[in-house]
């Protein structure tokens, strides 16, 4: 199977409604013609300022317009960073994402000390990511410079459902930014979260425009929603694990050559429904040495039990850098 960028909203319909264990079977076919299957990518997400955005999304702890448990904290210091950065080297995490809440970068000493934070933990020996907003193509030139493995942008739901989870961008502002990275050789992490109150359709709509993205991104992180209280999106039902699966699966197969990453929610799932969404494709997880995936509000399953996981399904922890050429088709320098 080559990869498509080619992809109908039909055909992706199609794959998504396919009877489950059909569904599954066929990611877990297409994973082992692209990816090691015996291999997860543990990654570390690091808040280096939390809290106190002015954006407005619908379902974030962060966001200054609700009142949630977050309580706004300065930029971390560096020393900070490199300390819980090489906790987490030494516990098996390959990449470490870097998040600020912030509407876009600016060019000030903050962002400043961010480059110089993805100088050292690169230079730990790790993959990098960031995820700082909306950025203009000179800003992610600097990132690249400073070493930059990849910048996250999530698209987050479909076109359609966007303005009713986020007011204060838009979508076009969203495939910008990505568009910006695209124009260095930082690689590029873009996914969604599944649990916005979107329709199934919204949901094969988020992965037809991402499947339409050429190069794909090399990393396509699949949320699933935190419900935290004082924010708009407080009392959302839980999602099926079976809705999950679905979209892991179908993410697999019309991008087969992306990192599918099970991000936030992972920590509601049981063993069996983590080894199935590895079954149906995923190979990334986020791990945690203190429960918290990106603040206090969206629990992550810790290191230890991640271990324990990993070695009762015989899966390795993959290594940083191995895929050293981007779905771009440039080499990686490391
Ligand atoms: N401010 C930056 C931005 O939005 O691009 C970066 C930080 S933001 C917290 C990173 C991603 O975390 C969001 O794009 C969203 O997909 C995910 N996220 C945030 N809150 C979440 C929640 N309550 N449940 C699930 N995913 C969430
Ligand atoms: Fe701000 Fe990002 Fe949260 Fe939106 S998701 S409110 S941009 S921190």
């Amino acid at each position: 199977m080559t990869v498509r960028y080619d992809w109908q909203e039909a055909e992706i319909s199609a794959i998504y409604n396919t009877p489950l264990l059909e569904l599954v079977y066929r990611a877990a076919s297409v994973h082992r013609q692209y990816h090691n299957s015996q291999q997860i990518q543990v990654c570390k997400l690091i808040s280096i300022k939390t809290g106190g955005c002015p954006e407005d999304c619908g379902y974030c702890a962060q966001s200054s317009h609700y009142q949630t448990e977050v309580k706004p904290q300065a930029l971390l210091e560096k020393e900070t960073v490199l300390n819980i950065a090489q906790q987490a080297k030494a516990s098996g995490v390959s990449r470490v994402c870097m998040g600020a809440a912030w509407r876009e970068v600016r060019d000030n000493s903050q962002f400043d000390r961010v480059l110089d934070m993805v100088k050292d933990v690169t230079s730990m020996g790790l993959e990098v990511c960031c995820t700082l907003g909306m950025l203009n193509e000179s800003q992610a030139k600097r990132l690249e410079d400073a070493g930059l493995y990849a910048y996250n942008h999530n698209l987050d739901t479909s076109r359609e459902h966007y303005s009713t989870i986020i007011t204060t961008r838009t979508y076009d502002d969203r495939l910008n930014t990505i568009n910006n990275v695209r124009q260095t050789k930082v690689t590029v992490c873009s996914g969604g979260i599944l649990g916005l109150g979107e329709t199934e359709r919204d949901r094969i709509s988020m992965l037809h425009t991402l499947s339409q993205l050429n190069p794909h991104p090399e990393s396509v992180p699949i949320n699933i929603l935190s419900q935290v209280e004082g924010t708009p999106l407080e009392k959302q039902p839980d999602v099926s694990v079976w809705e999950i699966i679905r979209a892991i699966a179908t993410a697999r197969i019309v991008m087969p050559a992306a990192d599918i990453r099970l991000s936030a929610g992972r920590a509601e799932l049981s063993q069996i429904e983590q080894a199935f969404c590895f079954m149906a494709g995923a190979n990334s997880i986020f791990s945690s040495d203190d429960g918290h995936m990106l603040t206090v509000t969206t629990p992550c399953p810790g290191y230890d039990s991640d271990k324990e996981l990993l070695s009762l399904l015989g899966l390795e922890n993959r290594p940083p850098f191995l895929n050293q050429r981007s779905n771009k088709g440039v080499i990686l320098n490391n």
